[in-house]
């Protein structure tokens, strides 16, 4: 099951709330909360450096590179 909110896109399925994309966010637009990743789409750029950290591809970011 795809999440899309703004230009983030986070496969649940694949998404092991690792932290990584928190910890790498420079807006950050991910958080952690819990067993849950939360994304705050207002506050996404989007660079796509969640994207790029992501141990297990669950990040989509359109507007990175
Ligand atoms: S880096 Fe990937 S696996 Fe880790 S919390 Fe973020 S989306 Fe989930």
């Amino acid at each position: 099951m795809n999440d899309r909110r703004g230009s983030i896109t986070v496969d649940r399925n694949t998404c092991v709330v690792c932290g990584a994309c928190a910890a790498a966010c420079p807006a950050e637009a991910l958080v952690v909360e819990g067993l849950s990743l939360v994304i705050v789409p207002e506050r996404c750029r989007p660079c796509g450096i969640a994207a790029l950290v992501c141990p297990t591809g669950a990040l989509a970011c359109p507007g990175g590179k």
